[in-house]
């Protein structure tokens, strides 16, 4: 196969496309790699989604009104964009998209305040148009700029079930959609423009992926399309040592494996999203993750298997609000069934976890999601006694030196010795190591555990 022929699928994130300069910035990165074929996929504009969710949660309460009048200051960063790019006098389809979209959106916050439809239903199709208007938009500005641009409505394209919010596609039916749908544009050479995030259900009713879901989008789209690369464009170069917004003195990571980078996206790294990782790794597509500000530089290539630096750790991933669980009951000691019968109840309440460590008669585990606690501590009384812990964080030390290193787990704990560590999990993964501290302490530890490894 002629790696040049295949397409090249760029997915921006918010904050590649927050106002004027960053839209000049994405068609320069975009017109620069016309020969690669490139399909973008987009995030809505930085905030914007936020301010979706904070206007339906308005409307919630009543006044539809003020809510929509929450979103004019975000219409109006729209506008001001395709004013830019887009002359007076030249023929502007977005300013009908932004109108049509206005009038969708006071309709549909109408409808929450009167609870005419289902809440999590009218949540999807209200944040959907964070994406909706930043593809038109981009589309737009690229097709003014002389880019064959074409938008593409990605509802028609990935397929999910009815798990408004955290939708799980229907991978067989997306992959033929996205083929059948964008196969014929890229032929003709025109750039197809998507919005990430957002997709339907069979019945057509929008839906969407989860915050963060434009990674996925896109890497499901590289997926199908059997991309020579998903590059993922944000406002940082590549996965670093930690976050940098906690440590100035975080560093590129020039290449992960999967696995590393799928560890360090589920513990925190918001820089890819946990799911980005699966449908690249199944279909052996490299993902590369640059910078929209410094388009030259390399960024992080996401590889199948990475190279093993012994007695080396890659990074420093973490997560804050985290809730400690803990159950005691004489019923563990020496009996089987309890584990399974503890995992039905998180099960029945889809509720995950995400660290968790045994002793004899306690279970204690970690969750981020703690909207269904309340059901699931009472079910779990009925196998033992409960005790909940809010305000903790996970810290997660990823490399795969961790796999064969020794005393390095005495290393990294030596330098926090004066931190009260709630609970470890070791060995499950080979490329991590995993402990739960207080919240207040995780900037603090950070940045000590980077000063002594990086
Ligand atoms: P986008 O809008 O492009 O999707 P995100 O805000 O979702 O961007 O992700 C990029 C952010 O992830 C960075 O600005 C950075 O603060 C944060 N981040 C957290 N951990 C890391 C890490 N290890 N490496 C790089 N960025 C990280
Ligand atoms: N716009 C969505 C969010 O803010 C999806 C994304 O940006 O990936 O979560
Ligand atoms: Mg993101």
């Amino acid at each position: 196969v002629n790696q040049a022929q295949l397409p090249t699928v760029m997915k921006f994130g918010g904050t590649s496309v927050g106002d004027v300069a960053a839209f000049e910035r994405v068609f320069q990165i975009v017109s620069t790699q016309l020969a690669k074929q490139p399909v973008v996929v987009v995030s809505a504009m930085t905030k914007v989604t936020d301010a979706l969710l904070a206007a339906f949660e308005i409307a919630k309460k009543g006044d539809f009104a003020a809510a929509i009048a929450t979103l004019e200051p975000h219409f109006d960063r729209h506008t001001e964009v395709s004013r830019h790019f887009i002359p007076a006098g030249v023929p502007n389809a977005f300013n009908g998209e932004l109108e049509f979209a206005r009038g969708e959106l006071s309709d549909l916050l109408i409808r929450v305040s009167r609870r005419s439809l289902p809440l999590s239903m009218l949540k999807d199709a209200i944040v959907s148009y964070g994406e909706q208007l930043s593809s038109r938009l981009l589309a737009e500005v690229l097709k003014a700029k002389g880019v064959k641009a074409r938008q593409v409505d990605s509802r028609r394209l990935i397929v999910t079930d009815d798990e408004y919010g955290a939708a799980q596609p229907i991978w067989d039916e997306t992959e033929t959609l996205i083929k059948l749908e964008l196969g014929p544009i890229i032929a003709d050479d025109e750039v197809p423009i998507m919005g990430g995030f957002i997709a339907a259900n069979r019945g057509g009713e929008t839906t969407t992926l989860g915050r963060g879901g434009s990674d996925y989008s896109a890497a499901m789209v590289a997926a199908a399309l059997g991309a020579g690369e998903l590059q993922i464009w944000t406002d940082v170069t590549g996965v670093m040592t930690c976050d940098p917004r906690i440590c100035a003195e975080a560093r590129t990571i020039p290449v992960l494996s999967y696995e590393e980078a799928a560890e360090l996206a589920y513990f925190g790294a918001k820089v890819l999203h946990p799911k980005t990782i699966k449908p690249a790794v199944d279909h052996a597509i490299p993902v590369r993750v640059c910078n929209t500000f410094e388009p030259d530089a390399v960024g992080t290539m996401v590889l199948a298997d990475s190279a093993v630096v012994p007695n080396k750790i890659k990074s420093i991933a973490h997560k804050k609000n985290i809730t400690i669980l803990r159950i005691t009951s004489a019923r563990m000691l020496g009996s089987y069934g309890f584990m399974s019968a503890l995992f039905q109840v998180f099960e029945r309440f889809r509720t995950v976890i995400d660290v968790i460590s045994t002793s004899e008669v306690s279970v204690a585990l970690t969750l981020d999601n703690t909207s269904e606690i309340e059901r699931v501590v009472t079910e779990l009384e009925r196998l033992g006694d409960d005790e909940v812990e809010s305000g903790y964080a996970v810290i997660c030390v990823v490399g795969e030196g961790l796999r064969a290193s020794t005393g390095l787990a005495s290393q990294v704990f030596s330098t926090i010795e004066d931190v009260n560590v709630a609970l470890i999990s070791h060995g499950a993964s080979s490329v991590n190591l995993t402990f739960v501290i207080k919240e207040e302490a995780a900037a603090d530890v950070i940045r000590r555990l980077h000063k002594q490894f990086f």
